[in-house]
């Protein structure tokens, strides 16, 4: 089914930037609602949905299709609402009157789908602890931050996290958007985005990200900076693992179970990282994908399990993931995805209860959509000298990887299809003979056209 257009009716820069980070694809299409920011006899909760919706409804009238978010957030301290700022003056006058104090973030949502004139309305409640504040701490901050364009002038994802001491709730929602909220709503409507993650503070672990440390990398050589330690990653791992099971079920054949998991565990005991647990299981999915999640979890979907014609094959695909779990690909991709303000602000304890909480399995889905090309040929190189010294014919990659490819020249890959996330194909099978010592043809060097069905720009 083709993914319905999505539009913004917003033109906040930090909403467009998160939704963008969760990797939804859609168009602004800014409301000009002027929004309301007291009705009398109506509550703050009322009040942000009334203004989301408005926002919404003028947008979805300029439309025949399509999906349309908006939102609204207000800041309220006491029976205060503060919106945007008008100017500078007011903006201080504000960050003045809101320093040291707690204060609610309300934020209305609403989604629309035109065609079928659905209308969802919801409402997101964040309580923030505010640390006093010096002016001269207010004027420095609007040196660097433009407040106007931020409800209550400060900006929680950048320099304001300096004054924010503790968050009760989703933090995205003071960021500009509760995307779990979001998430949840578009789900109701039909609306399938599995590239969008879920993050929401409070389902996160507190300090997770204070384990910052400097590692050797022991197969790209090199000093890494991660924020987490392998107690991390593996705690990280075991929540992931958790959620998943719970929503993907695993195969109930014990045979295919147990042929992965031996296998698995031959190109484990191989491989350059012994300090996690590997586990391998298949999962009752008929995409053709794997994924490896962080702490040595690695998950096949039956549907790959099924293409594959010999052990060989199983045990490159194994490796591959075994090679994304020795280089630590996938704590890197949910670092650059989080970003570094968010792990600052993450490194404070939040509330006492600091345990290892679900993350979501968007995170998953995130992790679904495969790694840099640099991240998946390394991966790559590392599969098949595993695989070979577990004592598998390595050149199981490059049948399997021809197989998909022929596969997929009749057929385009759906968008979780392993081709589609792992794509380089040609590349790919260069790496693994290199790996090999094998002497390179010729045609290993054509650039050979990865989706032969997707017509070339010209
Ligand atoms: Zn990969």
């Amino acid at each position: 089914m083709k993914q319905k257009p999505i539009y913004l009716a917003s033109d906040s820069k930090a909403r467009r930037k998160l939704l963008r980070l969760f990797g939804l694809k859609f168009s602004v299409i800014p409301s000009r609602i002027k929004e309301d920011d007291f009705i009398e006899g109506m509550s703050f909760a009322q009040l942000v949905k009334r203004n989301a919706r408005r926002k919404a409804e003028a947008v979805a009238a300029r439309l025949k299709k399509g999906i349309v978010i908006a939102a609204d957030t207000i800041v309220v301290q006491g029976k205060k609402v503060f919106g945007k700022p008008k100017d500078l003056a007011s903006a201080s006058k504000m960050l003045k009157y809101l320093s040291g104090k707690t204060q609610w973030i309300y934020s209305g949502l609403c989604v629309i789908d035109v065609e079928k004139k659905i209308t969802k309305l919801a409402v997101e409640k964040t309580k923030i602890y505010m640390d006093h504040l010096q002016d001269k701490e207010i004027k420095g901050y609007f040196r660097c931050v433009n407040p106007l364009d931020k409800a209550g002038s400060f900006d929680i994802q950048g320099k304001g996290g300096f004054f924010i001491r503790r968050i009760d709730g989703c933090f995205y929602n003071v960021v500009g958007l509760p995307v779990r909220r979001l998430y949840r709503m578009l789900k109701e409507i039909g609306v399938r985005i599995f590239s969008f993650s879920i993050f929401c503070i409070l389902s996160l672990v507190s300090g997770l990200f204070s384990g910052c440390s400097t590692e050797y990398n022991v197969v790209t050589g090199q000093q890494e900076v991660f924020y987490y330690s392998t107690e991390r990653e593996i705690a990280l791992g075991q929540a992931m693992a958790k959620e998943i099971e719970k929503q993907y079920k695993p195969v109930s054949d014990p045979l295919i179970q147990e042929k992965v998991a031996s296998i698995g565990k031959q190109i484990a005991t191989v491989s350059d990282r012994k300090d996690v647990n590997y586990e391998f299981k298949v999962l009752e999915e008929n995409e053709v994908n794997a994924v490896a999640l962080p702490g040595g979890y690695v998950y096949v979907f039956k549907g790959l399990v099924e293409k594959i014609s010999n052990d060989d094959e199983l045990a490159a695909v194994l490796a591959h993931e075994v090679g994304h779990i020795v280089a630590r690909h996938s704590i890197k991709r949910l670092q650059a995805i989080m970003g570094y303000s968010l792990m600052r602000l993450l490194s404070i304890p939040l509330s006492e209860n600091s345990e290892v909480l679900a993350t979501s399995d968007a995170a998953f889905t995130t992790l679904l959509l495969g790694y840099s090309r640099e991240d998946e040929l390394l991966a790559d190189q590392l599969g098949a000298r595993y695989a070979k010294l577990a004592g598998y014919n390595p050149r199981g990659m490059i049948s399997f990887l021809e197989k998909l490819q022929e596969d997929n020249r009749r057929k385009p890959p759906r968008p979780k299809n392993y081709l589609k996330t792992h794509p380089f194909t040609a590349d790919r099978i260069r790496v693994v003979k290199q790996e090999l010592g094998e002497s390179l043809s010729f045609t290993d060097y054509i650039n050979v056209e990865d989706r032969p069905y997707e017509k070339k720009a010209r």
